[in-house]
């Protein structure tokens, strides 16, 4: 049994009913990631435009591509013709720009909302004020071409899991206080990575997002 298929056992095991696991395979060449397909992975993220763009026509087409970086708004047209999910809309001219697009390609993005929990300022998102703002003021209304489906957050890289978890756990009651008024499609909480992802699950995490854990170290 090759390494990530044997991985990928073990991980999704471990994880409740209702979670899904992302498998984020930036720096790492397609011939791993046919590897994870072929074990049965069909939930992929990448962070990098251009790499995503150059990867998902050399992969099977029933691939969902979850788009999980920066996204600057002048590069929304490259990925929006195929792109399931973009968890990382920090903006309100990304997500009008992500909206554009979309119709332009006659098509419905589902698109979660990042939200900044962590203590570092070099994460990106929405606070959790602008994020209620948005959805007071309407926000489905304003962008008929993308469905938001959810948050999307990543706590402080620290040796503290107590403080990860006080992170995961703002991120979670933000969704719930959202839920009634965001809409039936709002159902997925992404939170948890390689080294926190335990904890994330155990806060309500619908969505992990897992690259090392799978696929070893990067190299950049
Ligand atoms: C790289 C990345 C991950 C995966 O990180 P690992 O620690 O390798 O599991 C998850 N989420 C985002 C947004 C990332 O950029």
């Amino acid at each position: 049994m090759s390494v990530i298929r044997e991985r990928l056992a073990t991980l999704k095991s471990s994880l409740p009913a209702g979670v899904t696991l992302l498998a984020v395979s930036k720096f790492h060449p397609v011939e791993t990631l046919q590897e994870a397909y072929d074990a049965g992975q069909r939930v992929f993220g990448e962070n990098r435009v251009q790499e995503l763009v150059a990867k998902q026509p050399l992969l099977p087409p029933d691939i969902e591509w979850h788009f999980i970086g920066t996204l600057q708004t002048n590069k929304v047209k490259h990925i929006a013709p195929f792109v399931h999910t973009i968890q990382s809309v920090d903006s309100l001219p990304l997500l009008k720009e992500i909206d554009r697009q979309a119709a332009r390609c006659n098509r419905r993005i589902r698109v979660f909302l990042e939200i900044h929990i962590a203590e570092e300022t070099t994460k990106h998102g929405f606070s959790p004020e602008d994020c209620r703002t948005l959805f007071r003021e309407g926000l489905s209304a304003a962008c008929p071409h993308v469905r938001v489906e959810g948050l999307m957050g990543m706590a402080t890289y620290t040796d503290d899991m107590e403080q990860v978890r006080r992170e995961f756990h703002t991120l979670r009651a933000l969704f719930e206080e959202l839920q009634p008024v965001a809409g039936a499609s709002f159902g997925d909480l992404s939170m948890g990575m390689s080294n926190d992802y335990a904890i994330a699950v155990q806060e309500g995490s619908t969505i992990i997002r897992i690259g090392t854990l799978l696929f070893g170290e990067r190299e950049y």
